[in-house]
């Protein structure tokens, strides 16, 4: 069987990260989450995460050179028996998305779907200050979030075009518990 190459699209705050990990748990499903490598990097203080660290804690997006690389490598490293790879964070720009494409075309395998998790941005906002307090991450504050609602906008809102043109994109409603959300990804994903 082919294995499922599924991406979590959605603004910051969307609630990715958490429904990707419920998705690991329940599908042997594997979760790469650009964002959470590039974290790493600047916790451990590599030469990487030195040269983002400046660029996340602004709310702007890192180049798609660089963010690419760290996809294939990541990709690259993962086991040959799992059922598929959820996308967290990546792509956000339309030339990211190509890439993935192409990477994946080298093994003939395909991008399955991408499923955007649609909230209202005043609900966004909250969950972002929210998550500042809870786990102090440096790019939740109110000045940053409005830079990253930006980029967002701007660079990572037309890949909805992009899949749309291919018949690959799905909406789920974003707003409701957390397994309300998963149920609701479930029966997208279930039926792909
Ligand atoms: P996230 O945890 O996905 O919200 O990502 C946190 C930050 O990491 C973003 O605001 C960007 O600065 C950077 N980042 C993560 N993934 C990407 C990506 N695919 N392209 C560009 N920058 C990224």
């Amino acid at each position: 069987m082919n294995k499922k190459h599924i991406i979590l699209f959605g603004a910051p705050g969307a609630g990715k990260g958490t429904q990707a990990k419920l998705l690991m748990n329940k599908r042997s499903f594997v979760q790469i989450s650009t964002g959470e490598i590039l974290r790493n990097e600047v916790k451990a203080g590599t030469e990487l995460g030195k040269k983002v660290k400046e660029i996340m804690e602004s709310g702007k997006l890192v180049s798609d050179e660089l963010i690419i690389d760290i996809l294939r490598n990541a990709v690259e490293r993962l086991p040959e028996n799992i059922a598929g790879i959820i996308y967290d964070g990546f792509p956000r720009t339309v030339p990211q998305a190509e890439a993935l494409e192409k990477m994946l075309a080298e093994n003939k395998e395909e991008i399955t779907a991408c499923i955007k998790l649609e909230v209202p941005f005043k609900e966004l906002e909250k969950r972002l200050l929210q998550r500042a307090e809870k786990e102090g991450r440096k790019d939740d504050n109110a000045e940053t979030i409005k830079k990253r609602f930006q980029e967002y906008l701007q660079k990572t809102d037309p890949i909805k075009e992009y899949f749309i043109e291919k018949d690959k994109f799905y909406v789920v409603n974003g707003i409701g518990s957390i397994e309300e959300i998963h149920k609701r990804l479930l029966e997208v994903i279930d039926n792909l």
